[in-house]
């Protein structure tokens, strides 16, 4: 089936008793274990809810099983831990989220866990790897440049070596990018963003093989991060319409960029879809579609970033991502303002980089709000 109809059907739970068209939200912490294997808990991460969100996200990602989780980055940080411990080494990109990137240099040296930042490159990621790499963590698009690294390559090269394989598949989503039909061992999402899609919920979610989801659950369970019913069944709601979202929000992402190229305030705009962008060619071998996030730098002589942020009526300035609503943010101040200047400097984020999360509004709207805002002067 299509992957339209997929978020629609795949994985409800059809209750026999009422023979509701949805699946029912089941509170319950304790079950009945006589009779029973697999005797479902929150914490075990197989409660029915749990069990849905899980279902219907494997078939998107063409992944077996996964493991939901309270936030993206718990999703993150146990899968890391389930596969990596004291002795091993850790190649990360650069330009990963600043909470991984933070999660890696906070805790690694503590734990014994030996990791080297690599470019956004897979030459870069393979020259990286040493004798002890167990795992690779990338990130394509990447955030906040929306950078693009040949996925199939760093796959290939780690499966011949027995490393384990991470993305964060964030900024993509399942609809315009499956990584794990690409070689990728296992797709991480933070479904705060685009999953659940109205900047009202925070989660996370791993998919991967049956096999890995076992080693990775059983890290989960020592962690914790499980996920409760009720953002379980909101999270079901809003995949259904994933695909629709995400589309619209590609489309307008797309014309956006294009405005924006073409104006004269604008130095510079980061769209993977752009024909003279950085990673184009890579990334239509490797995406459907190219996403609904672009950044961009404007000309400080022509307009100050601070003014333009305070002139948009529309497009709120504010955190976090992937909403039905346009919103932007500079990532110097926000997602990288834990980053030291100098670190966020050599890996290309300037403090005037706006980073832009398309929303599904009309597209000349948005355009009509990030033009008046342009050309106050
Ligand atoms: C937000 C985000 C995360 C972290 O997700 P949380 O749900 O906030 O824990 C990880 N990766 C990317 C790309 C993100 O945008």
């Amino acid at each position: 089936m299509h992957q339209e109809t997929l978020c629609v059907h795949n994985g409800t739970y059809h209750d026999s008793a009422t023979r509701g068209v949805n699946t029912p939200i089941f509170t319950s912490s304790s079950f009945e274990y006589l009779d029973r294997e697999n005797c479902p808990y929150p914490r075990y991460f197989n409660t029915p809810n749990q069990d849905v969100v899980v279902r219907k996200m494997s078939s998107l990602e063409a992944g077996e099983d996964g493991v939901l989780f309270s936030s993206g980055m718990a999703a993150m940080s146990t899968t890391v831990l389930a596969f990596a411990g004291s002795g091993d080494h850790v190649v990360l990109l650069d330009e990963l989220y600043g909470g991984t990137h933070a999660f890696a240099t906070d805790t690694f040296d503590r734990l014994g866990i030996q990791y080297s930042f690599a470019a956004t490159d897979a030459d870069a990621v393979i020259q990286a790897a040493t004798q002890a790499t167990k795992v690779i963590i990338i990130e394509s698009p990447t955030n906040p440049l929306l950078g693009i690294i040949d996925i199939r390559r760093v796959a290939e090269f780690a499966k011949a070596r027995g490393i384990t394989t991470i993305i964060d598949n964030t900024f993509a989503t399942p609809v315009n990018q499956r990584p794990l039909s690409l070689g990728i061992d296992v797709v991480i999402h933070s479904g705060t963003k685009y999953l659940g899609g109205h900047s009202d919920l925070c989660c996370g979610i791993a998919i991967t093989s049956h096999e890995y989801a076992d080693k990775i659950r059983a890290m989960a369970r020592h962690l914790g991060g499980s996920l409760n019913a009720i953002t379980c069944y909101l999270l079901e709601r809003s995949l259904k319409t994933l695909a629709i979202r995400v589309e619209r929000q590609t489309r307008n992402a797309h014309r956006i960029a294009e405005f924006l190229d073409s104006h004269n305030c604008v130095t510079k705009v980061n769209y993977p879809g752009l024909p003279n962008s950085r990673g184009h060619a890579v990334a239509r071998s490797q995406m459907t579609g190219f996403g609904g996030m672009l950044s961009f730098e404007l000309n400080e002589q022509r307009v100050s970033t601070k003014a333009f942020l305070r002139r948009l009526r529309m497009i709120r300035p504010a955190v976090s991502l992937g909403g039905v609503e346009s919103i932007i943010c500079a990532p110097s101040e926000t997602s990288h303002a834990k980053i030291s200047s100098e670190e966020r400097r050599r890996i290309g984020i300037n403090d005037s980089l706006l980073r832009l999360s398309v929303g599904i509004e009309h597209e000349d709207d948005i355009i009509e709000d990030i033009s008046q805002a342009l050309n106050e002067r």
